[in-house]
C-alpha cells in the first residue's frame, strides 16, 4: 500500500471522479498554463497512479499537488461532488510524510505565521517599515508584502483576553477567534465584529488560551498538528456558546475540522442576526461596493448572500466583480512558494475591481485584503464586509483617510 498516513485520499474519493472535465475551465492553475497535470481531474489521476503503485510519490507529485491552490473552485463545479479539498489534503499529509525535507520553505513559513510572538515582531518591524517610507527601498517581494499590509499598529494591540459586555443582559456568549494574523493585522476588522456582536446583545469574549485554528497546517499536510491545534481550541473555547471567525479561511477550516456546530463563520452571524431584527440598517446612498469572495467563503462554504445582504443593510450597493469565483491568488502561503502565479492571480483580480469603478471592495478574509491591496492601484480601500457595515451604521468610526504622498518636487 503506497499511502501511509491515516489522511491519505480514499479510493472512494479518488473513484468519484468520472473524468468528465467540466471542472477544468473553473480551475485557476489550468486556466493559466492549459497543463493537464495543473487540473483537478490531472491531480486526482496522480493521486490514484500512486494509490495503486504505478508512480512513486517522488518531488514531481509534489510538484504536481503543491501547484495547486486549494481553492475548491474545482468541488463547487464538479456534478459527481468530488471532494476534491479533503482528497488534496489527504495528498498533501502524504507528500509531507514521504518527503519531509523537500518542502521547508513553505513548512518553516507556515511553522512561525502560526505563532503569534514571531508575527508581533515582525508586525514590529513592518509597522517601523511603513513609517519610515522603507517600501522605495526594499526588493520586490518585500516592498510588494509591505504594501499589501495594512497601517500596523506602534505597539501590540492584542484583544487576546478581553471580554466585552453587551448594553443588557446577554443574549448568549459569543467566542471570537483571533487568529494569527487577524490579531496584530487586523484590529479593526475584530474590533468591528465585537462592536456589532454586543450591539445585537452577545457577551463577546476573545479567550487567551486559544491558538492558530490550524488551517495552514493542515494545507501544508501537517494533519497531526492541526489535530493538537483543534484539541487546544476546544479547550479554550470550552464555555461559549457561539465561536465566531471573521477570517474566511479558518472559519471553512473549523467547521470543516473539529470544532463543528458551534462555529460560525461572522458574516453567517451578522446576517443572521440583521434578519432578526437585532441590529440596524442604513437606508440605501447609492455608494457602490464591490465584493470579492473568498474562495474558503464561495466554494469551500457556499457563503455568498451574506456578504452581499450586510452590504445592503449598510446602505451600500454591492457590486459582483467575478462571478465563476476565480481565486485571487492568495491561498495561504502560496504566494511564499509559487510567487509568479500568486502574482499572475493577483493582478487579474485586481484588474476586475478596477474595471468594476468602485472606490473600496469588501473581502472577508485576510489573505485575499492582502493580496488585493499589493496589486489594486492606490485609491481603491479594501475592507471587510462588517467593518464597512460597523462604520456606516455608527457602531465603529471610519478610519482618517490616508493623505496621498505629495511628489518629489512639488509646492505645498
Ligand atoms: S473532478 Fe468532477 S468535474 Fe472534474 S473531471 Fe472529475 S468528475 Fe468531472
Ligand atoms: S483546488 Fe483550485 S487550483 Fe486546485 S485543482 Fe481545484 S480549482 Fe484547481
Amino acid at each position: 500500500m503506497p499511502w501511509s498516513t491515516p489522511w491519505a485520499p480514499t479510493d472512494a474519493e479518488l473513484h468519484a471522479c468520472v473524468e468528465c472535465g467540466l471542472c477544468l475551465p473553473h480551475c485557476p492553475t489550468f486556466r493559466l498554463t492549459g497543463d493537464e497535470t495543473a487540473s483537478p481531474r490531472g491531480r486526482l489521476n496522480a493521486m490514484s497512479a500512486v494509490a495503486s503503485g504505478s508512480l512513486p510519490l517522488d518531488v514531481a507529485v509534489a510538484e504536481v499537488m503543491e501547484f495547486c491552490l486549494q481553492c475548491r473552485a474545482c468541488e463547487a463545479a464538479c456534478p459527481s461532488l468530488v471532494p476534491f479539498g479533503r482528497a488534496m489534503e489527504g495528498a498533501r499529509a502524504e507528500v509531507a510524510a514521504a518527503l519531509p525535507r523537500s518542502r521547508l520553505r513553505r513548512r518553516v513559513a507556515g511553522r512561525w505565521i502560526a505563532r503569534r510572538g514571531i508575527v508581533r515582531t515582525a508586525t514590529l518591524f513592518a509597522a517601523v517599515g511603513q513609517r519610515v517610507g522603507a517600501r522605495r527601498w526594499l526588493p520586490g517581494r518585500l516592498r510588494t508584502g509591505l504594501r499589501g499590509l495594512r497601517r500596523l499598529p506602534w505597539r501590540s494591540q492584542s484583544l487576546v483576553g478581553s471580554i466585552h459586555e453587551p448594553a443588557g443582559s446577554p443574549i448568549a456568549t459569543a467566542g471570537l477567534l483571533a487568529g494569527c494574523v487577524m490579531d496584530p493585522w487586523f484590529g479593526p476588522v475584530h474590533r468591528a465584529v465585537i462592536a456589532v456582536l454586543t450591539a445585537a446583545g452577545y457577551r463577546v469574549v476573545v479567550p487567551a488560551g486559544q491558538t492558530c485554528c490550524g488551517a495552514l497546517a493542515t494545507h501544508e499536510g501537517r494533519a497531526a498538528d492541526a489535530q493538537r491545534l483543534a484539541d487546544t481550541n476546544r479547550t479554550a473555547f470550552a464555555g461559549v456558546d457561539l465561536i465566531v471567525v471573521d477570517a474566511a479561511g479558518c472559519s471553512a477550516h473549523l467547521v470543516g475540522h473539529g470544532l463543528g456546530p458551534k462555529v460560525e463563520d461572522g458574516v453567517v452571524t451578522v446576517a443572521r442576526l440583521l434578519a432578526e431584527g437585532r441590529l440596524p440598517q442604513r437606508p440605501p446612498t447609492g455608494e457602490r461596493i464591490g465584493v470579492q469572495d473568498a474562495c474558503h467563503h464561495r466554494h469551500a462554504q457556499r457563503i455568498t448572500a451574506e456578504p452581499r445582504s450586510i452590504l445592503r443593510a449598510a446602505g451600500f450597493t454591492p457590486v459582483d466583480l467575478d462571478p465563476d469565483g476565480l481565486c485571487c491568488g492568495a491561498a495561504g502561503l502560496y504566494s511564499v512558494a509559487h510567487p509568479e502565479t500568486s502574482g499572475q492571480l493577483g493582478r487579474m483580480k485586481a484588474e476586475q475591481v478596477e474595471l468594476t469603478g468602485v472606490a473600496a471592495v469588501a473581502s472577508a478574509n485576510p489573505g485575499c485584503e492582502i493580496q488585493l491591496r499589493t496589486h489594486l492601484r492606490e485609491g481603491i480601500r479594501v475592507a471587510h464586509p462588517i467593518e464597512l457595515y460597523a462604520e456606516a451604521v455608527g457602531l465603529v468610526a471610519a478610519p482618517i483617510p490616508r493623505r496621498p504622498r505629495r511628489a518629489r518636487g512639488a509646492v505645498p
